[in-house]
């Protein structure tokens, strides 16, 4: 229960608050919704209203709310040793047994990771780490680092810089230099004149085009999501990830998978990187590492780039005081191993994954939606003004907001991207949820129409 009336929380919210990603005068104009609990998938304001939380928070709350176990695991911690720091030759127990968890979960050849407090600051951490790879391996002209048009990687400087959003890089730049951005796999907007998988090939020779334009010996990684979740949950076509992969391996580039949305059940393997058969060098992870209860982050690290920084590297000049941080980490040993205890993975790829990729393809049949996809636990809607045309409407408009907010008001978190909405709810849905989803979503459609 809020202590304040909610009128109140909204005053003193929009006098002292500067929220993320907000437009600070739209927000004093209109207020905000103010959350104050939460159970299962769904979340209440302080008004009473309920809403299924399709989007888990911001892509993160896994386990779903209320999680008596991962409270437990946190007032222990707290209560032992709330914090220490894994900085020169300390530890402690939580930060030792979640590494040897992560790299038991994580694809074979993982056996290291370097915790950070979020996920931006574990793509910080990689662009410093595969820049030092490559010096230490004797080509410190190995700098560039490929990324994605429209991808999200984070809002600190190097997050920012790895991400390809406009938007981003014209506000407090400029960006980190030596990354550069490349089309993104998504077919619906820029692919329609192809069949998926020539886009799919296209987007990879991109790749490729751009390599030999900087030099193949300047290159370092190449980052990108296994499914691109904040630009729209865009799923590349088949053809596009077994090309890239083999064209780095061609010119030594290192893989960066960004398993931040996809990592720890979403696509309905542990990790997104499974799911596409990539064997990447580095993997950042976070949010569903704690399903959201403590923040917490890390780059899982592949042997051949660990090997170098321990045999050759000397101390690596790098860390966050919250790196590991014992509370954080003893939430996150908790939720994996719920995870585990649960089969909440083989929940997401053989029960509800399925189940929501046949009821989600029926909004097809909407006057409003031109593509319905998803994948495991993510999907999307493409909201057109013409279905035969697959015509946009006019973004001034700004449809997809409007759905959000019916959305919002009729009982349902649903996230827009422009005119694309876009969901990944808790991992542990059921399937009568599923329905009462979709039946949601159908219903503000029909609103938004
Ligand atoms: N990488 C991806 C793919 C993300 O979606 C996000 C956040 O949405 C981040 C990195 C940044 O994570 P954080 O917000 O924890 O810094």
């Amino acid at each position: 229960m809020a202590r304040l009336s909610s009128e109140r929380l909204k005053a003193l919210d929009t006098a002292h608050h500067l929220h993320p990603f907000t437009d600070y005068k739209a927000l004093g104009e209109e207020g905000s919704r103010i959350i104050t609990e939460a159970d299962g998938i769904y979340i209440q304001d302080a008004e009473g209203n309920r809403m299924l939380d399709a989007m888990a928070g911001l892509w993160c709350v896994n386990l779903g709310y209320g999680r008596q176990e991962l409270v437990d695991a946190a007032t222990a911690q707290l209560q032992q040793l709330p914090y220490y720091n894994n900085f020169f030759k300390t530890t402690h127990p939580p930060a030792v047994e979640l590494a040897e968890t992560l790299c038991r979960l994580a694809p074979k050849h993982m056996n290291r990771v370097f915790f950070t407090g979020s996920g931006s600051e574990a793509n910080d951490t990689v662009v410093r780490m595969v820049r030092h790879y490559w010096a230490l391996k004797g080509k410190p002209e190995k700098q560039w680092i490929i990324a994605r048009e429209n991808a999200y990687h984070g809002s600190t400087l190097a997050g920012m810089s790895l991400g390809g959003m406009a938007a981003m890089h014209g506000q407090g730049g400029p960006a980190v230099p030596a990354i550069t951005h490349v089309r993104q796999p998504y077919w619906f907007t820029e692919g329609r004149d192809m069949s998926p998988d020539a886009f799919g090939q296209a987007c990879a020779d991109a790749i490729e085009e751009r390599i030999l334009e900087l030099g193949e010996d300047k290159v370092a990684a190449f980052i990108a999501e296994p499914v691109q979740g904040a630009g729209g949950a865009i799923i590349p076509p088949q053809s596009y990830w077994p090309a890239v992969k083999k064209m780095l391996a061609k010119y030594d580039i290192l893989l960066v998978a960004d398993e931040v949305i996809c990592g720890f059940g979403r696509l309905g393997e542990w990790f997104g990187s499974e799911h596409y058969g990539l064997e990447p060098d580095l993997m950042p992870v976070a949010k569903g590492l704690s399903s959201g209860y403590l923040p917490i982050g890390g780059v899982l690290v592949g042997d051949r780039v660990a090997q170098t920084l321990i045999e050759d590297g000397g101390e690596f000049f790098h860390g966050f005081t919250y790196s590991g941080h014992p509370t954080c980490a003893a939430v996150a040993l908790k939720n994996l191993q719920l995870m585990e205890a649960e089969g909440v993975v083989e929940h997401v790829r053989d029960e509800v994954g399925p189940y929501l990729a046949q009821r989600w393809k029926e909004l097809e049949q909407h006057p409003l939606v031109g593509e319905a996809r998803s994948l495991g636990l993510i999907g999307a809607l493409e909201i057109v003004a013409d279905k035969a045309a697959g015509k946009r409407f006019d973004k001034t408009l700004g449809v997809g907001n409007l759905c959000r907010d019916i959305c919002f008001d009729t009982g349902l978190v649903m996230r827009s991207v422009g005119d694309t909405m876009v969901i990944s709810p808790p991992l542990v849905i059921t399937k009568a949820q599923i329905d009462e989803l979709v039946g949601l979503a159908t219903a503000a459609l029909d609103e938004t129409a």
